[in-house]
């Protein structure tokens, strides 16, 4: 991960001097999390060099923005509101009107939608504002909330590594279950490579999903801030159930190269959009592999068909099926 020192650098004209007043604004800009006004921001830098005034502060948010370090977001109470946009996700917020407080979330179901209303009307979007107005949990109820907060970075990256590792999971289980099933000894070397694979994959992703525990002890308790709908359960969940109904070798690989396809595309679809962060990293990663499992099944979807048509008295009469990348 870049430093904040080397971002600001990449930022500034080569050989222009460093601003001392500036890259203290933005350092402490950046080690807060959330949204804040101009001038919970002023109050901040005030705690820690008193020389800087109101202005230096108000310009310098303005130049974050230009520069992209910060977004500028109204909640609808009659003044803006900063937060990160280097390395922050964009994302959706849900606002209490009571506290004032606002939470992050983001849904690719609702970016897609959204995404999809535009393009039905040939509408080129530029930025959607989603907000959930009303009363947080711990305002409706008055007990403090028990676990929120954490950056949103860290919630980022552990929802693409959760949806990654039930993918990895149902893989896997489609896998051995297609190896079991496969009569075919080359089809089934094949499953069994990949749920070998799966395996391996699943140790790394998990291996990775302790790393980013590590980094806060009460990550895994706090809100989920990524929401998919379809791909909770693993993308493989439903190729491994049609398994179970009875199939033969070809239609294994079939559905093997459904399900791959639907993964890749759906990491990299998404990861595609993410901004640069850890969890468009994971996407993207994980896009990659599924993209080489896709091109291995269909090799081997291909070499069985023209397997069983050599054979004497294969039983192909009709042209079978041609699978694609
Ligand atoms: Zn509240
Ligand atoms: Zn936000």
């Amino acid at each position: 991960m870049q430093s904040t020192s080397a971002f600001l650098d990449s930022l500034r004209p080569a050989g222009s001097k460093r601003s001392g007043k500036r890259d203290l604004i933005v350092n402490v800009f950046l080690r807060q999390e959330g949204h804040l006004t101009a001038d919970d921001l002023y109050d901040l830098i005030r705690k820690e060099d008193q020389k800087i005034s109101r202005a230096t502060v108000y310009r310098t948010l303005q130049w974050m923005e230009e520069a992209g370090i910060a977004r500028k977001v109204d909640f609808g109470e009659g003044r803006f509101r900063f937060e990160h946009s280097y390395r922050h996700p964009r994302h959706f917020h849900l606002i209490c009107k009571t506290c004032n407080r606002s939470f992050e979330f983001l849904s690719s179901d609702i970016e897609a939608l959204l995404e999809e209303v535009a393009s039905a009307r040939n509408f080129t979007p530029r930025q959607s504002i989603l907000q959930i107005h009303g009363t947080c949990e711990a305002c409706r109820t008055g007990r403090a909330p028990a676990v929120e907060g954490g950056t949103t970075e860290l919630l980022f990256a552990r929802d693409a590594l959760r949806i990654a590792i039930a993918t990895e999971r149902s893989g896997l289980e489609f896998y051995s279950r297609a190896a079991r099933l496969t009569k075919d000894a080359r089809g089934r070397r094949v499953f069994e490579r990949l749920s070998d694979e799966e395996q391996e994959h699943l140790g790394k992703l998990e291996a990775r999903y302790k790393e980013l525990l590590a980094q806060d002890p009460l990550l895994e308790s706090r809100p989920t801030f990524l929401f998919f709908k379809g791909a909770a359960n693993g993308l493989f969940a439903a190729g491994a159930e049609q398994l179970a109904k009875g199939v033969d070798d070809r239609q294994a690989l079939m559905i093997g190269i459904r399900c791959e396809r639907a993964s890749h595309r759906f990491f990299k679809r998404y990861g595609d959009r993410f901004e640069d962060s850890e969890g468009k990293q994971i996407f993207l990663e994980f896009a990659t592999e599924e993209r080489e499992h896709l091109e291995l099944l269909i090799r081997e979807y291909r070499a069985l068909v023209e397997r069983q048509r050599r054979r004497p008295g294969g039983r192909r009469k009709t042209r079978p099926e041609q699978p694609t990348a």
